[in-house]
């Protein structure tokens, strides 16, 4: 089963993605945390396949989590999307040098972000079993 590990720590936020899940919208598993302290600890016991990652965290920032995971080579195969503010493009573009992979806009957009996980679960089991 496919892990998708959430960092956000706005609640309000992580309902709106926790609901996409339980109604079965998306064919993966859900772990929430709301700090990068917890992130990094759980990344090795949930072994995620992509993790959404905000960049406002208390305490260490989403930026230097994703620079610590792409900085370590147990985990720096896991695809990072950075969760950022619509209209902050300097945030984007900090998030692509640290290392995401990606980025989704917030507010989150429902139907964008099943889209989107969807196709990458899709192209992600096509390269397993090639
Ligand atoms: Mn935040």
């Amino acid at each position: 089963m496919n892990h998708i590990l959430l960092v956000e720590d706005n609640v309000d936020n992580q309902m709106v993605i926790e609901d996409l899940f339980e109604l079965d919208e998306i064919d993966g598993v859900l772990v929430t945390v709301s700090t990068a302290e917890d992130a990094l600890r759980r990344v090795r016991e949930v072994w995620p396949i992509l993790i959404l990652m905000d960049i406002g965290l208390p305490g260490m920032s989403g930026l230097e989590a994703t620079r610590l995971l792409k900085q370590d080579e147990a985990t720096r195969h896991i695809r990072i999307w950075a969760l950022t503010a619509h209209a902050m493009k300097k945030v984007q573009q900090q998030a692509l040098e640290a290392g995401c992979d990606d980025y989704l806009t917030k507010p989150i957009c429902g139907a964008d972000l099943v889209n989107r996980v969807n196709a990458f679960l899709a192209n992600h089991g096509a390269k397993e079993a090639a």
